[in-house]
């Protein structure tokens, strides 16, 4: 599988970028993991909004969900201009009234159970619930070969460790210094993730979510202190692929 990296901001967009969404492709099936701000631009730099055979959404937060509704449009503009449309689900939980706003005339809200897997194409994601101020999932998601471990936002709390065991790819929510304190806000430390990565035995780390202050090149000196591992700083079209 492939993951092309199309947001990366934490809570809004800096100049010319997006907040979170991830581009998965395994055997010709796309699917894009949260809409964040800006991300529907940036996704056509890949593909086109009609090639998106799924979305997943980890919560409802404006940063990771604000771009549905124009996603909704494009999916609608396209099918006046050429007929064809099929409806596109998007997988959510459904602890939020928002859930109703994923059902549209080529959309379509599917609520997962969090305490099941989910099959999406060739995809298999497993969920743990985060700390966040609002009901949110992490994800972790194996085309069989390979897992990917997305953090989603979160504060930091051990069950990350066995959740993310082995993981090839961790992709954490870094959205503060390892000076800082993350833990109100529902976020964590440059130190919190590398920490993680270290226990869980991940093979890389990508820091997400990330702070719009300082230097952010600081994030990944900072975690290396805790994880031996590959880091890297979340950036627009970063991309990962099993091999
Ligand atoms: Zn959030």
């Amino acid at each position: 599988m492939k993951l092309t990296v199309i947001g990366y901001w934490g809570g809004y967009p800096a100049a010319d970028g997006a907040t979170s969404a991830y581009l998965l492709e395994k055997d010709g099936f796309t699917l894009l993991v949260d809409a964040g701000s800006g991300s529907l631009s940036k996704l056509q730099k890949y593909i086109s909004p009609n090639e998106l055979n799924a979305v997943i959404l980890s919560h409802y937060h404006h940063d990771h969900v604000a771009d549905i509704g124009v996603l909704q449009y494009a999916r609608l503009v396209s099918y006046y201009i050429t007929g064809v449309q099929e409806v596109l689900p998007i997988y959510a939980h459904t602890e939020d009234q928002k859930f109703a706003s994923l059902t549209h005339e080529y959309t379509k809200g599917i609520e997962y159970n969090p305490e099941k897997p989910l099959e999406v194409g060739p995809f298999r994601i497993t969920f743990l619930k985060t700390k966040h101020p609002v009901p949110c999932y992490g994800m972790r998601i194996t085309d069989g070969k390979s897992s990917i471990v997305y953090t989603a936002d979160t504060a930091y709390t051990e069950e990350w460790v066995p959740f993310a065991s082995n993981a090839d790819l961790l992709i954490a929510d870094c959205n503060f210094y390892a000076d800082q304190d993350g833990s109100n806000a529902g976020h964590m430390t440059s130190k919190e993730c590398g920490t993680i990565a270290d226990q869980a035995n991940v093979k890389q780390l990508l820091l997400s979510h990330l702070p719009q202050y300082r230097e952010r090149n600081q994030l990944v000196t900072e975690a290396k202190h805790y994880y031996q591992g590959s880091v890297n700083l979340a950036a627009e079209g970063f991309i990962w692929r099993n091999t």
